[in-house]
């Protein structure tokens, strides 16, 4: 973590004037986890018994927002150059009915605030001034020793919020820890009920886990806590041996793979449990983007050429390795290929031989546009497609050299066949 990291300064800075006020003032939370494992959290939040409209005269309506006002979060602007900081009053929450909020929240003071939290190392409060850590769930202990447990009772905590169940698999994963015996009970008993997550927060989750170098271990876990079978229905476990030998190839190959694409890393998860289309629906059905689908649509499709690249006609390898994915695929390529044959493989070899040409032999100008062929008088139709293409595989196989034999070209196919 870096002392002199933006928001850290704010957050400091913030901490440090409700103090000086008179409010109790702390970080709290996952950037409290984060500096004391040595690693840069991506934002800091305080937690402090100010009042919302405290914090807000404090430091200025000009530089404040109300970010859930539900909750009592105010939007802090303390520097430039930076993110808000977050600053929650210390909170109880009420009843949760649905499954995922509380219905009401009432402001109280850190001890309670910390049990409201999900897991013991999300539980901790770190004050910056006096350097110390405040720690009423037991968050520094299982930081030292790797757990996620949940702060109280499991069952009833993952039965306030759903959520958490695939949040204590998601930390398992990122941050390379095991699953206390009780909590992760509470999770294979309640997991089907992951159900009443959006599909947007469980994809949100899966995006974290997927594109983490432990993404094997995570998938692994999400199957043995039996969230996977709820969140990839298309996973539905046959007690086979050749469904076996599948899933074991699937994690081997999510530990090969070296991308944090997440298309990539959806393709490589699903490439024995799906089709290129069902890849497309899954990506969508997770609220990825549209780009995110297309390109694991695209990847599924690409990887048997890649595989056997040493095979094909240079214009069709040409065509595959300057897609925008050729280096996802590759790296695809080389988790499926395995462990040890990923250097000898000839298709891979052939692959990262043209990825290595200067780009001007890999991608060489085309000789002429559309606009070209209507300049020299051709009449613009639905036929211009074929024809470029045509003129491009003539060009990438040497036959010809320049704008005038392409134009050349295009009269005589023209002629040939017509528009
Ligand atoms: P990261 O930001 O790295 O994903 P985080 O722990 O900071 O992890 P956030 O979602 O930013 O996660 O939440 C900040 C803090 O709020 C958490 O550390 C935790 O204390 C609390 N929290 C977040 N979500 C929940 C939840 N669903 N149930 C209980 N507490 C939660
Ligand atoms: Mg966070």
């Amino acid at each position: 973590m870096n002392p002199s990291h933006p928001q850290r300064q704010a957050a400091l800075q913030v901490v440090r004037k409700l103090r000086d006020t008179g409010f109790e003032a702390y970080w709290a939370g996952g950037s409290v986890r984060d500096e004391l494992l040595g690693r840069q959290p991506h934002d800091y939040d305080v937690a402090t018994n100010a009042r919302p409209e405290q914090v807000r005269n404090l430091f200025g309506h000009a530089r404040t927002l109300t970010i859930g006002a539900a909750f009592g979060v105010i939007g802090v602007q303390a520097a430039r150059g930076c993110g808000p900081v977050e600053v929650a009053t210390f909170r109880t929450d009420g009843v949760y009915a649905d499954g995922r909020r509380p219905e009401s929240v009432h402001f109280s003071d850190a001890r309670h605030d910390a049990s409201r939290r999900d897991f013991t190392i999300n539980g901790l409060f770190y004050d910056p001034l006096g350097q110390r850590v405040i720690d009423y769930v037991g968050g520094q202990e299982d930081l030292k020793i790797g757990l996620i447990r949940a702060i109280g009772d499991p069952r009833a905590r993952f039965t306030e919020d759903k959520l958490r169940l695939l949040r204590a698999v998601r930390f398992a994963t990122t941050l390379g820890f095991k699953i206390e015996q009780e909590t992760e009970a509470a999770i294979r008993e309640m997991a089907s009920q992951i159900d009443v997550v959006s599909a947007e927060r469980i994809g949100m989750e899966l995006r974290k886990m997927l594109t983490h170098p432990r993404r094997s271990q995570g998938v692994a876990l999400l199957a043995r806590t039996c969230l996977l079978e709820t969140v990839l229905p298309e996973f539905g476990r046959q007690a086979n041996a050749e469904a076996e030998e599948d899933w074991q190839q699937t994690l081997q190959r999510l530990d090969r793979l070296q991308s944090d694409s997440l298309s990539t890393c959806l393709a490589a998860l699903l490439l024995t449990a799906s089709s290129a289309q069902a890849i497309r629906q899954i990506a969508m059905r997770l609220r990825y983007s549209n780009k995110e689908a297309e390109r694991a649509q695209w990847l599924f499709d690409s990887l048997p050429l890649a595989m056997k690249a040493e095979q094909l006609p240079w214009p069709e390898l040409q065509r595959l390795l300057v897609h925008a994915g050729s280096k996802e695929l590759v790296a695809l390529a080389e988790a499926v290929a395995g462990r040890g044959q990923a250097e000898s493989h000839a298709g891979l070899k052939r692959c990262r031989e043209v990825l290595a040409m200067p780009p001007e032999r890999r991608d060489p100008p085309l000789l002429v546009t559309g606009d070209d062929l209507i300049a020299h008088g051709l009449p613009p139709g639905p036929y211009f497609s074929r024809l470029l293409a045509a003129i491009r595989d003539a060009q990438l196989l040497g036959q010809l050299v320049d704008r005038q034999q392409a134009l050349e070209m295009a009269e005589r196919w023209v002629r040939e066949h017509g528009e």
